[in-house]
């Protein structure tokens, strides 16, 4: 067996799972110790290079995530929050370092990792690209720099798919935004506007998500005062940026102590 660490993949049939596992196998890095999916699921027993329409590759997709993350180093978590949750309690049984990439967890949810952040480490991300991070570091820069005259506005683009608005990484560029300007992203977030909504407020955050296609993924920072706009972008055209800073999260989370970190301590990129 390799001397890699071995890397368990969640959710091995959705979108980011197959891209995780292509990444994986593809690393020399890093090597694939095990593909999980939910009891019940047609995959459950099948060489994963087969599931996926390949070659085998002799890692078998399994129904049991302890026994997968028995002797793995960390596993690699895009699924939905409940499973999250789920999967945070083995990892940290198993002491892997658990890399989450899953959106939409409620603050409930993400206050549910506090307990398995104490025994293992957890890096948690909405989004694990270099781009976006940096992104949202300028974001949060620009911010500081500007007043309230300019009108911040957080503009997003997804596939038909996606199940949760706005997006984890919208709500990561949101929440930088708040922190340059000193205030907390809840007392100021405007989201979902429709119908005779009145004036938009002074110093609101404002959110607008579009759904549609194969969009990979698509971010829009704007500062609109009268008379200019500044617009900080980021597109996504390929899920392999994010499995590749997933893997690099698990690389580093290597022989870090227990705690809760995010791709800015990955990335170096916290201030
Ligand atoms: P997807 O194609 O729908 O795949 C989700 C996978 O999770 C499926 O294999 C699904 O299995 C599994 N799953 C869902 N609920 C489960 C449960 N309760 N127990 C066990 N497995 C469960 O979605 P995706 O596009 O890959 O995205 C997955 C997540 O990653 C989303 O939250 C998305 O927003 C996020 N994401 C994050 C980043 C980032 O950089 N942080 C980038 C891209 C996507 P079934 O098929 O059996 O339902």
């Amino acid at each position: 067996m390799s001397d890699t660490p071995g890397i368990v993949i969640t959710g091995a049939s959705g979108r980011m799972g197959q891209m995780l596992i292509g990444q994986v196998s593809a690393s020399d890095r890093v090597h694939l110790a095990g593909a999980v999916e939910r009891a019940g699921h047609a995959w459950v027993g099948q060489d994963i290079g087969v599931a996926m329409g390949g070659a085998a590759i002799g890692v078998f997709v399994t129904d049991d995530p302890a026994a997968a993350m028995k002797d793995a180093q960390a596993v690699i978590d895009f699924t939905a929050p409940e499973a999250t949750l789920a999967f945070a309690k083995v990892a940290a049984a198993a002491g892997v370092v658990h890399v989450i990439g899953t959106t939409g967890m409620s603050d409930a949810q993400i206050t549910g990792l506090d307990a398995p952040s104490k025994q293992t480490v957890i890096v948690r991300a909405g989004n694990m690209s270099l781009g976006v991070n940096l992104l949202t570091q300028l974001t949060k820069r620009v911010a500081a720099a500007l007043d309230a005259d300019f009108d911040i506005e957080v503009i997003e683009a997804h596939h038909n798919q996606k199940v949760d608005a706005p997006s984890g990484t919208a709500l990561m560029l949101g929440e930088a935004a708040a922190e340059g300007r000193g205030v907390a992203l809840a007392d100021v977030s405007d989201r979902g506007r429709d119908g005779i909504t009145g004036a938009r407020k002074r110093g609101d955050i404002g959110f607008t998500a579009i759904r549609g296609g194969d969009i990979v993924g698509e971010h829009d920072v704007m500062f609109a005062a009268a008379g200019e706009r500044i617009i900080l972008r980021h597109i996504a055209s390929d899920r392999a940026v994010f499995a590749r800073g997933a893997i690099k999260a698990a690389l580093w989370g290597q022989g870090k102590p227990a705690g809760a970190y995010d791709m800015l301590d990955v990335l170096g990129l916290n201030d």
